[in-house]
């Protein structure tokens, strides 16, 4: 079944259990309960944040030594179990109902932040990547949260034009250069509040290095937006 039937068709049965009934997004109750919610974390990377009840808008020590291009970043999930087995089915497998129902459910979930928002745009992959997978599951993602937020996807408001797979041997400050260097904005994003959606924000450098760009172009602010996080 092809991505734009999914995005119509009602999900029948748990993606997780395979049971329940009446599935909300397609996770049933059970389920959608055991997701792991990321809670506590910093406000401008959504690393987890030691459970020390932090306050609203706490960060991380990095961030506050050296704040990051996002003014915010938010995930719906842990990178934990299973949420990282269905965002693996997605992204590998080709499971699509597995990545509509996650973002269906993150949408839900981190559903207070769509009034900060203008507009998404999804963190692209190299052709190379693109070509490989045969879809961008940032976009497929970014597609599903701007249904239910009512906002506008740039599906091509940012271009990779360079692979930043290779640069193991550079360091931090040089990764981010390369890395920023890496994205093109190809769309008019001046004045506007862009949500910067990915699956998983892993280092926080790809979505550091794509905010950068996009505000080198004129956005007044990028807020980062992903199903999860690795701690
Ligand atoms: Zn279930
Ligand atoms: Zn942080």
């Amino acid at each position: 079944m092809v991505y734009s039937d999914w995005r119509h068709s009602r999900i029948l049965r748990c993606v997780l259990c395979g049971g329940g009934a009446e599935p909300h997004f397609g996770f049933c109750a059970g389920c959608a309960r055991d997701l792991p919610l990321l809670e506590g974390a910093c406000h401008t990377c959504a690393m987890p944040l030691p459970p020390v009840i932090p306050s609203p808008g706490a960060q991380c020590p990095n961030c506050l030594s050296r704040p990051p291009a996002q003014v915010a970043a938010h995930c719906a999930w842990h990178y934990g179990f299973p949420v990282n087995q269905l965002i693996q089915r997605f992204k590998y497998e080709g499971d699509l109902a597995a990545g509509h129902s996650l973002a269906s459910l993150a949408a839900e979930t981190l559903a207070h932040m769509a009034g900060s928002l203008d507009l998404l745009i999804p963190v692209p992959l190299h052709w190379r990547r693109y070509w490989q997978r045969g879809f961008n599951q940032a976009q497929l993602v970014a597609d599903t949260i701007g249904k239910a937020w009512h906002l506008p996807v740039l599906p091509r408001g940012l271009r990779k034009c360079r692979s930043s797979d290779h640069q193991q041997s550079l360091d931090r400050r040089q990764r981010l250069r390369n890395l920023t260097d890496s994205f093109a904005v190809s769309r008019d994003v001046r004045e506007c509040r862009v949500g910067l959606v990915d699956d998983v924000i892993t280092t926080g450098a790809t979505v550091e290095a794509a905010a950068s760009a996009l505000l080198a172009a004129g956005a007044s602010q990028v807020i980062a937006v992903a199903l999860a996080r690795t701690p």
